[in-house]
């Protein structure tokens, strides 16, 4: 194996081109493909266990019915589904019931709007808040000046109490909408039943921070510098 890392975000080819994409394509210097094949051939043996095996064949069916005039072919296909939607389709695929719904308690409104589609459309919800369970920042170490309210009793983000709670409700599928950086990889490490993330926090950026990204060039250009 080699010791350089993979960096596939600064590959120069075009997707089309790629060693990843077309068989005998292009491989920059720290390609993945072609020089950590061990991982891949290892890779394809874990799809084959019982845990990933019907998971994985059937995200990859999603993923294709998420565009529409595929017939036509792949430059003219278009994007035919919404996230939301696609949840619930990829749940029903997988004979998912009941799904966990781990909600920021600043998108509260948005929770229950969730909450009511997928239960009208059969699913069982069982939500909770980050606050849930009502303990203060203070018992996780932090002084009164580092709440956001300092010297004010302050409820903490509890994502392992989130964790839990859907873990003991036996829950089929978890949907994270809103967590707070950090909050949201607690949480992923401490569900038990898989999870997808319908939305990921962004204060400034109405949840969608990805916005910067396409203004990094104009608006955000300052998040270039440093
Ligand atoms: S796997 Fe190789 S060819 Fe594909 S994007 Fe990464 S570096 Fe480029």
């Amino acid at each position: 194996m080699t010791s350089t890392l993979s960096d596939c975000a600064r590959c120069p080819f075009a997707a089309s081109e790629r060693l990843c994409r077309t068989p005998g394509g292009k491989a920059p210097a720290f390609c993945p493909t072609r020089d950590l094949k061990q991982l891949t051939d290892t890779s394809l043996e874990i799809y084959k266990q019982d845990k990933y095996a019907e998971f994985a064949r059937q995200a990859s069916i999603q993923e294709a019915e998420a565009y529409a005039d595929r017939e036509l072919g792949y430059e003219r296909v278009r994007p035919a589904k919404t996230r939301i939607e696609e949840i619930a389709e990829f749940a029903r695929k997988m004979n998912f019931q009941r799904l966990g719904l781990a909600f920021c308690v600043g998108l509260r409104r948005e929770a229950k709007a969730v909450a009511e589609l997928y239960s009208n459309q059969n699913f069982e919800v069982v939500s909770v808040i980050c606050k849930a369970g009502c303990l203060d920042k203070n018992l996780i170490g932090l002084d009164d000046e580092q709440k956001i309210t300092p010297h004010q009793p302050e409820t903490m983000c509890n994502p392992v109490n989130q964790a839990l709670i859907l873990n003991h409700s036996n829950t089929d599928l978890n949907i994270l909408l809103g967590l707070c950086v950090g909050h949201d990889s607690i949480f992923l490490k401490e569900a038990q039943a898989p999870c997808t993330i319908l939305a990921v926090k962004d204060r400034v950026l109405g949840h969608n921070p990805l916005a910067a990204v396409y203004n990094i060039n104009s608006y955000y250009r300052s998040l270039k510098k440093n």
